[in-house]
């Protein structure tokens, strides 16, 4: 069991093909409460900062060049077992091994462009809500 809030945010490539709308639906369809939620652009530093665990990885330039290239929306999230639910709502990294249903077998094109992120643990939960959103921000 985890705690009760996760971060998410829809990529470019789901924000480029038109899918807000539906995975949002598939979030609150899930029992997802939304409890911060805006449309935005990371810069190049903002990128850099929220991925800095990979930045030895061989596919950083190209993630920060993807999670810059347009709009997103970023959103917290609250629901009992909040953080394993939803990874199992979205599914594997590669969408070629995503489950059924997940959002990412529904929505992803590649192992890069997989249309959802979702913290995976508490800690990092508060810490990338915290970054994207001011106290005021969520409700
Ligand atoms: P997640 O927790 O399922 O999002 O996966 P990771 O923490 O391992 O990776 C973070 C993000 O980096 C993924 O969601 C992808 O957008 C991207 N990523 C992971 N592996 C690859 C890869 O092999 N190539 C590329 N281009 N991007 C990747």
């Amino acid at each position: 069991m985890t705690g009760n809030r996760t971060f998410t945010m829809i990529k470019p490539d789901a924000v480029e093909n038109g899918h807000i709308g539906a995975i949002l639906e598939k979030i609150t369809a899930a029992g997802f409460k939304i409890v911060a939620m805006k449309y935005t652009q990371l810069s190049k530093r903002d990128a850099e900062e929220f991925y800095a665990v990979h930045k030895e990885r061989p596919f950083f330039g190209e993630l920060v060049q993807f999670m810059t290239r347009g709009p997103i929306v970023s959103a917290i999230l609250e629901k009992d077992n909040a953080v394993d639910d939803f990874r199992a709502l979205i599914g594997a990294t590669n969408p070629d091994e995503a489950a059924e249903g997940t959002i990412r077998k529904l929505f992803a094109t590649s192992i890069g462009e997989n249309a959802v992120h979702g913290s995976d643990s508490d800690e990092n939960a508060a810490i990338e809500g915290a970054f994207h959103f001011s106290g005021r921000e969520v409700f």
